[in-house]
């Protein structure tokens, strides 16, 4: 891969604050400077005029909204990059490239940590957001010949997951199917020298069942396309998607915007430069005895594909299948199973092997950005993540996912509201508190032992045979039925809100009601593999599949921990990764439905503002002061409304700028002098220095 290195002409003292400059146009680039700064009606309106001018970017303070535009625009060039690099945050329009550039900036001169926050709704835009930002450092960070190495790895891990991570569905024809936090570690030079992957809640229900108009992973769909023919033979494959239920249950193996050939070969050129061994490519080896496929029986393909591919004997697998080993009085016997739970069965394997080897798939492109020399490092992190999803049913996934974005709505604003408190601190202005809705009662009601949602869920999960979904929902009244934000059914009904089906329950999230429909969330939280299959591959003679299957997982008589509580523990993790970060957040807003530039969906977008807390922010942001810079780019762009400071001021900043704004008469209310800023409260009595400003050009 090699990248145009542009020279950028000289252009660095473009000291525009464009945020002032453009709005009566195109709006205003940043919310704070809204005059009624707390009407969602004026909210919307400058987000749709900016959209329309194809300015897709607008800050909140230092927090950048996004909405996606459909099409390609000219703003990521190299170029653009360039012009972005070292610049200081307000003094260019609104980008990707100045929130990633700012993180960089900060975290070299001042050695700490970062990470990025990308979030919205599916379809929105943040995992075209993260690959921008991680392009941006691959293009703009310094970096050696033997570096390059590293930074190729950490681009191609992006088409290596997603590959085998995301798919088509309708809100998107490349959804990521998993929530992903990458660390890119950066030397003391600023050169990224490393990387490290985490994933979240792969959802591997995909690979058994589709929805109409949704596909499988990627994967299966590109190694068919794509596949060389002496591989497709060696694995027993037909190219044909027609041929795999498992692959067609949506309707659409085809999408006309997927080039899965193409894609194919990009994954396979990523795996040869991520560094896999020959070892972990012996399924591709693609010299091994090529077999005619379609001269296989059904019956040899199976032995075939359960020997080869899974590494155990037919006959054994057959029997784990169709059978459950059942313990009675220290004896096992088998009991014959059904058709249906032989079926559940299959697809839990199925399931299982994917979600496993997906995890398998990350720790191995973890081991090929591990940096290994010990010098210390600096790391800047993206975390591209699920957001807040409403659907018409809602189940355990939504639960999960919903409950997440409460989890990153706290840590927003407390650090929000802690980094606003240390900046008054610091300037040595007056704290004065703002009022905000915190929804800790929220996540608590979900999370907390013994009394949360999630604990009483796995309580259920410790009765089988007995609980049920509706004995969880019965837990759930009698337990959080008098919470705040649970609502009973009883309640539901008397208020005659829409009344709660049997099998719903209601929860008030920070972004809205959600209804989530109880069944299926004991079988989702268990997630169990009948013992005897799982001993089935343990024994794997495949090594991959030795590796995500333990025999120690066997001896441990221990309960495995549920779904709902490994997440929350992954996520309890995850916060505390992002605590001892500093924060930058990406908000990123889907404008309509159907894909379509230039489309402005006010209701949508409504909604989005709602529940992505953008007015809480504003809110937070807003609370005190509209406007602060530092003293000397204030002077340096409104000298010339004073005679005393005009064309050159030589004493100190701050002086020159209680000059100047005595001359122009700025009243005591109006703003506040801090140790390095000018904070003013009002975005009027800026705007009327600019219009000055503007009249003396
Ligand atoms: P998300 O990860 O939020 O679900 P994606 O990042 O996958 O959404 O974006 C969905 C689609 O929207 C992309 O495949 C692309 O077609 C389009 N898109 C998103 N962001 C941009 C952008 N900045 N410029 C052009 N198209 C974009
Ligand atoms: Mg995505």
């Amino acid at each position: 891969i090699s990248y145009k290195q542009l020279k950028v002409e000289d252009n660095t003292d473009i000291i525009m604050e464009g945020a002032l400059i453009a709005r009566d146009r195109v709006g205003v680039q940043d919310f704070v400077l809204l005059d009624s700064h707390t009407s969602e009606a004026a909210f919307l309106n400058n987000l749709r005029k900016r959209y329309q001018e194809n300015l897709i970017y607008t800050y909140i303070g230092t927090l950048l909204v996004s909405v996606n535009p459909y099409k390609e625009l000219d703003i990521y060039t190299v170029t653009q990059m360039q012009l972005y690099r070292g610049v200081n945050f307000f003094e260019l329009p609104p980008h990707l490239y100045a929130i990633a550039d700012n993180a960089y900036r900060v975290m070299c001169s001042e050695y700490n940590n970062h990470f990025i926050l990308i979030s919205g709704e599916s379809g929105a835009g943040k995992t075209e957001a993260s690959k921008k930002i991680l392009q941006y450092y691959a293009v703009t960070c310094p970096t050696t010949e033997q570096l390059q190495v590293v930074r190729d790895r950490l681009l191609l891990s992006n088409p290596v997951l997603e590959a085998f991570g995301n798919a088509k569905t309708l809100r998107n024809d490349n959804s990521s199917r998993f929530g992903k936090y990458m660390d890119i570690q950066f030397d003391f030079k600023g050169a990224p020298v490393g990387g490290h992957i985490l994933s979240y809640l792969i959802e591997k229900s995909r690979v058994v069942h589709q929805n109409h108009g949704e596909r499988n992973f990627h994967i299966f769909y590109q190694l068919l396309e794509g596949g060389e023919k002496d591989l497709l033979c060696w694995l027993g494959l037909e190219r044909n998607p027609q041929k795999y239920a498992y692959l067609i249950q949506g309707r659409c193996a085809k999408v006309f915007s997927i080039n899965d050939k193409n894609d194919w070969k990009i994954v396979r050129k990523a795996f040869s430069i991520i560094d896999f061994t020959e070892k972990d490519l012996e399924v591709w080896k693609s010299k091994v005895h090529p077999v005619d496929g379609n001269l296989l029986l059904p019956i040899l393909r199976a032995v075939f594909v359960s020997l080869q591919l899974l590494g155990v004997h037919l006959s054994i697998l057959q029997e784990a299948l169709t059978h459950r080993k059942i313990e009675a009085r220290s004896e096992e016997v088998l009991s014959p199973l059904n058709v249906d739970l032989a079926f559940y069965a299959r697809d839990a394997v199925a399931k299982a092997i994917y979600g496993r080897t997906f995890t398998w798939l990350v720790n191995k492109i973890n081991g090929s950005l591990a940096n290994k020399d010990s010098t210390r490092k600096t790391v800047i992190g993206l975390l591209d993540i699920y957001g807040f999803e409403v659907l018409d049913t809602n189940s355990f996934e939504q639960f999960c996912i919903n409950y997440c974005n409460e989890k990153l709505q706290q840590l927003l604003i407390e650090m929000t509201l802690k980094a606003e408190q240390e900046e008054y601190e610091m300037e040595g202005i007056e704290w004065e508190p703002i009022p905000y809705f915190n929804n800790k009662i929220i996540c608590d009601l979900v999370e907390q032992k013994h009394k949360g949602i999630i604990s009483i869920l796995d309580e259920e999960c410790l009765r089988p045979g007995e609980a049920t979904d509706l004995s969880f929902l019965e837990k759930l009244e009698e337990k959080v039925g008098d919470h705040a934000h649970f609502v009973t059914r009883k309640l539901a009904d008397q208020k005659t809100r829409k009344s709660i089906d049997w099998v719903d329950f209601r929860l008030l999230h920070y972004a809205g009601e959600v209804t989530y429909c109880a069944v299926g969330f004991l079988e989702k939280n268990n997630d169990l593999l009948y013992r005897n299959l799982k001993e089935v591959l343990c024994n794997s003679k495949n090594g991959i599949i030795r590796d995500c299957f333990l025999l120690s997982e066997l001896d441990s008589r221990r309960r495995p921990e549920t779904v709902a509580t490994q997440f929350k523990n992954s996520l309890m993790s995850l916060i505390e990764i992002l605590m001892s970060k500093e924060p930058s957040y990406i908000r990123c807003i889907k404008p309509n439905e159907n894909k379509e530039p230039g489309m402005f969906d006010d209701c949508l977008i409504r909604h989005q503002v709602k529940y992505l807390g953008l007015m809480e922010h504003l809110r937070v942001r807003r609370a005190g002061f509209a406007y602060r810079r530092k003293y000397e780019h204030f002077l340096q762009r409104y000298k010339s409304l004073c005679p005393a400071t005009w064309p050159h001021w030589h004493g100190p900043a701050a002086e020159g700028v209680e000059r100047l704004i005595k001359h122009i008469g700025y009243k005591p209310e109006e703003y506040k002098l801090g140790r390095t800023k000018i904070f003013i409260r009002f975005p009027k009595t800026l705007f009327a220095t600019e219009d000055a400003f503007e009249i003396r050009k």
